[in-house]
């Protein structure tokens, strides 16, 4: 029977490989390089990506440069229609982004991998039709003077992308830049550079040429550059503090405004009057374990009342121990792999750095014993208890599946350990009296407070963190108009 190239992703990540997009071609990199890229569930190779730098940076910021001019002018309904139908049509390719998604990042294909993928599409849909709120004001200046303001495009626009939702976290930047009327190139992350550049391929067969180009490469080759050439008017940037502190320099040299989504280490508090099942479920959901707890808002703090404590923590092993380990594209999978052997070290040395700090550690769910993932980065989920606050694990980002459970006797207590962290991106309180869950969402310092329920990315609810956690929002109408237009105040002098 011949292969569906929708169910198969390995072809299409064969057929994708070594190449960028640029002016809406495929094409190689100018250095005719390449590198690997890996099924992380088998760590075989499974394509390549074209390893992009600064001269690979010019042609597509020059193309995008070009192209910004055209489609600035079109009205704005125009560009949101286009946005929108791009959305419409990659909801259609929903399953085969899925596959490559889960493919290529390891995440599971039924409990993230799909769910990003059409997500993705809707982000599209949502800021299209956000078009005509691109308008202005009339100020009343002097009655002799008609003063308004216009929101006006910035040009070319950088989007640096991480590799933990890279299809979603694309979206978010590139969705709103467009429809404000800017070009676009894309720097995709090193191990997931396949599913973005099929979503981009894709996206060509409505927008016109050049206003959306997206190259694979490495942070400091291909990224840098992007973020330095002098036609890249913004940036925003997801991944780590590092390098966005490295941006961020960068962008300061040439004074052009940042979006930066950081790291997290959030807390979720459990007040002693919360639904015990409903929290327990929130701690799976928050704490990403299905993601293997690759996400900047991960519960990773998760503080629990004393008279809950020890129920809630009983609970929590039960529920992560049910969680299947295996496949990503196997259907019966919950929780795929750790995207890369480095993150995989990185991941294991905090576990064992956790026990050494003399945390109690409970190690759960069972790796695959498929022989095909013996060479895969799994990680078994990991809940520390008896955890120091200052303890190593309690305060830095660990990136894996790797929460503290922490327990207090006071309200006041859980505020002061929720907000005794360098980050601030997510936080969530469970709680049915509504005092105490206003009192906390007001105290709580995070970008994104949610009370009983613990949510991801949901177009139009701005997203985006304080402290190390970033600069900027993302994913609404406000990110949309703040980072991806400015104003431009216009006076007439009618005497
Ligand atoms: P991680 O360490 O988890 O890969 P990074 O913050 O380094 O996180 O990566 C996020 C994105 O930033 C990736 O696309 C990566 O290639 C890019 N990147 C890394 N270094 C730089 C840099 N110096 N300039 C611009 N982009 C970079």
């Amino acid at each position: 029977m011949p292969i569906d190239p929708i169910l198969d992703p390995s072809s299409l990540a064969r057929e994708l490989s070594g190449r960028h997009l640029i002016n809406g071609e495929l094409v190689a990199s100018q250095s005719g390089k390449n590198f690997d890229v890996l099924n992380p569930a088998t760590g075989k190779v499974i394509g390549q990506a074209a390893d992009g730098d600064v001269q690979d940076v010019a042609i597509a910021v020059g193309v995008a440069k070009k192209a910004q001019k055209d489609w600035a002018e079109r009205p704005a309904r125009e560009r949101g229609k286009l946005v929108a139908e791009c959305g419409r049509v990659l909801m259609s390719h929903t399953e085969e982004l899925g596959r490559l998604i889960a493919l290529e990042s390891g995440k599971a294909l039924r409990t993230e991998s799909r769910v990003e993928a059409s997500v993705l599409a809707d982000m599209f849909v949502f800021f299209g039709g956000l078009a005509s709120e691109l308008k202005g004001e009339t100020v009343p200046f002097n009655p002799n003077m008609m003063t308004l303001t216009t929101r006006e495009p910035v040009g070319v626009v950088g989007a640096i992308i991480p590799w933990n939702v890279p299809l979603l976290l694309m979206a978010i930047k590139v969705a709103p830049a467009l429809v404000a009327g800017n070009a676009v190139v894309v720097k995709s992350a090193e191990d997931t550079p396949l599913a973005a550049l099929r979503v981009c391929q894709i996206m060509q067969e409505t927008l016109p040429k050049g206003v959306l180009n997206i190259l694979s490469g490495f942070g400091p080759s291909c990224g840098g550059p992007l973020v330095e050439h002098k036609d890249v008017k913004k940036v925003s940037f997801t991944g780590s503090v590092e390098t966005g502190r490295t941006v961020y320099k960068a962008a300061a040299e040439k004074l052009i405004p940042v979006t930066l989504e950081l790291g997290g280490k959030s807390p979720m508090i459990v007040m002693h009057d919360a639904d015990l099942d409903k929290a327990i479920a929130g701690a799976v959901g928050g704490m990403r374990f299905t993601r293997q707890g690759q996400s900047c808002t991960a519960s990773s703090r998760i503080l629990v009342h004393e008279k809950l404590h020890d129920a809630f923590v009983k609970k929590l092993i039960d529920k992560v121990n049910a969680l299947k380990m295996g496949d990503p594209l196997d259907e019966e999978t919950d929780i795929g792999t750790i995207i890369n052997r480095k993150q995989f070290d990185k991941v294991r040395s905090y576990i064992d750095i956790g026990e050494k700090e003399g945390a109690t550690k409970h190690e759960l769910s069972a790796l695959p014993t498929d022989s095909a993932l013996a060479d895969g980065t799994f990680v078994r989920p990991v809940i520390f208890t008896n955890v120091d606050p200052n303890a190593r694990v309690a305060r830095e980002e660990i990136f894996g599946p790797v929460a503290c459970v922490f327990k207090f006797k006071t309200f006041e207590e859980a505020l002061e350990l929720a907000n005794d962290s360098d980050f601030g991106l997510a936080a969530t309180v469970w709680t049915t009296d509504l005092k105490t869950a206003l009192t906390a969402t007001k105290r709580l310092e995070a970008g994104f407070v949610q009370v009983n329920q613990n949510l991801v990315v949901q177009p139009n609810l701005s997203y985006g963190g304080i402290k190390l956690s970033g600069l900027g929002k993302e994913a609404s109408l406000e990110s949309m108009l703040e980072h991806f237009t400015y104003k431009k105040t216009i006076i007439l002098n009618m005497e």
